[in-house]
């Protein structure tokens, strides 16, 4: 049956795990996270489906299953499974898009490694995706596709379908012609998503940034231009912008640019955060610790995030505040990735030894100012976590969006804690309550963690009264909502 709806994500929409042997396919049980809320738009559609990819050792195997069909607590939708090999993830995957357009999106030109990337691997597997969603489409479908990996699939689903509405989201920042113009494949990826009905981005910067790119390249025939709305608007960030562009038209097609950021399931992380077994977790990890303030920072193992530059900064704070040791521990996340990717493994061990280094020059046998940790920590014990902590310190040199800080603020339904961010996390367009500090200044990192550690009591409670109004205006249901509303919209332009 064809679908009315079809949503192209790299990743499955289920784990894969393994019970007696056999492979079972298992609901995500957490609401939170992107999948069940992209899941949530099948209750729109009469029939839909979910196309990604899947490892197979050998693709023309005629026993890989490639459809399965999918009966859960969203529906039954079917799951269109695209079988690469080894060597097709790798190098779509783990070279093209993290080595080559992952730095660039995040404006670390000097890490762009352009010589491995196989251009027409990543071309291969961009049309196979188009293939199989123009094979399930039905007739003026709403077809979702997300993220910079699949950036090729618009152009080609437009050739093999005119009558579909596509919709592009980038869950990354959007760079400056400047920088994305580096990447020798610029025209073919923007010819591709000018082929699009609407192009998503997290907040008007990387908007702007993408119509300038597009202007560099293209001759668009016209632009319009709106206001952005004033609660995002801040002079505070680096981020913010007071004008965005709304949509765009080329060869008399008009395309859409919305901006609409990803959020957190608010009420639900709330709602948690009041559970008296939650509580308790917290009251504990409290206790645990004595007299000393917790200063939480949680992210993925990634040059992005800043790590180092953040234990560095911790670093000088102990170093010229010696009444603070001992008073206080940083407990550091940084899940580590794979470390197959040699640039990971370097940031990996310039934060291993950062913080052995820190904890040796000012560590005793009864206090570590550091507690390092390179796994993942599961949501529910990260909820306890973010209750239980002084200050959530999050700093990134770039991130797309950031939810760390917008679920640290969800579960903060005491209304205490500081949040300390960085300006060039796209969240702290919405958070500028927040002690905000730029990263990229010894200056500013080094006040922000000392400014959150002596704030008053009524202070961070007014912040927090500020912060948790933002997360609970801009969840992730409300990103869902403005999504469908563009496509109505377009879908009633175009059709
Ligand atoms: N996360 C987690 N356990 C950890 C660290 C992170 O479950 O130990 C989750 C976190 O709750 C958040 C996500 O991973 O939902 C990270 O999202 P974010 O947007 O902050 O960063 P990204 O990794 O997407 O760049």
């Amino acid at each position: 049956m064809s679908s009315d709806l079809v949503i192209v994500y790299h990743r499955q929409p289920y784990e894969e795990v393994e019970e007696n042997g056999k492979t079972v396919l298992r609901e995500n049980k957490s609401p939170n996270g992107i999948v069940p809320t992209l899941k949530s738009f099948f209750g729109t559609a009469e029939h839909a489906t979910w196309i990604a990819w899947k490892l197979a050792e050998d693709p023309a195997n005629p026993g890989f299953e490639k459809v399965v069909e999918i009966n859960d607590n969203h529906g039954t939708y079917n799951v269109s499974r695209l079988p690469l090999t080894e060597a097709q993830v790798k190098s779509f995957y783990h070279v093209s898009s993290k080595e080559a357009f992952w730095p660039i999106l995040h404006s670390f030109k000097e890490k762009f490694n352009y010589d491995p990337v196989d251009w027409p691997t990543f071309r291969e597997v961009n049309w196979a995706f188009a293939e199989a969603a123009a094979r399930e489409a039905g007739k003026g479908a709403r077809v979702w596709v997300h993220d910079y990996n699949l950036w090729l699939v618009p152009g080609y689903l437009r050739q093999l379908r005119s009558d579909v509405t596509i919709s592009f989201f980038h869950h990354t920042p959007f760079p400056a012609a400047d920088m994305f113009n580096v990447l020798p494949w610029r025209r073919e990826i923007v010819d591709s998503l000018l082929k699009c009905d609407i192009i998503g981005f997290h907040i008007p910067r990387y908007a702007s940034n993408f119509v300038a790119v597009a202007n560099s390249l293209f001759d668009l025939d016209d632009i319009t231009i709106g206001y952005v709305a004033p609660d995002l608007v801040s002079d505070g960030t680096a981020l913010s912008e007071r004008r965005v562009p709304t949509s765009i038209t080329q060869d008399g097609r008009k395309i859409a640019i919305s901006s609409a950021s990803v959020g957190v399931s608010a009420a639900y992380i709330s709602g948690r955060s009041e559970e008296p077994e939650l509580k308790q977790k917290a009251r504990e990890i409290r206790e645990g610790m004595g007299d000393e303030r917790l200063i939480l920072s949680v992210g993925r193992t990634d040059y992005t995030k800043g790590g180092v530059d953040q234990l560095e900064s911790f670093e000088r704070v102990l170093e010229d505040n010696p009444d603070l040791r001992g008073k206080i521990k940083l407990m550091h996340v940084s899940v580590s990735a794979d470390r197959k990717m040699s640039a990971y493994a370097r940031t990996q061990t310039g934060i291993e030894e950062t913080a052995g280094r820190i904890n040796g020059r000012f560590g005793t046998l009864e206090w570590q100012p550091i507690a390092l940790i390179s796994r993942a920590i599961p949501f529910e014990q990260l909820l306890s976590y973010y209750m239980a902590a002084d200050v959530a310190w999050i700093t990134p040199l770039v991130d797309g969006m950031n939810l760390v800080c917008k679920e640290f603020v969800a579960a903060r339904s005491d209304g205490d804690g500081v949040l300390v961010l960085s300006e060039f996390a796209g969240a702290a367009v919405e958070l500028h309550s927040a002690v905000i500090t730029n990263p990229f200044s010894h200056r500013s990192m080094d006040n922000a963690i000392l400014t959150a550690l002596e704030m008053p009591e009524e202070e961070r409670r007014a912040r927090m009264v500020e912060l948790r109004k933002a997360v609970f205006r801009y969840t992730l249901d409300a990103w869902a909502e403005e999504h469908k509303h563009q496509f109505d919209v377009s879908h009633a332009v175009n059709s």
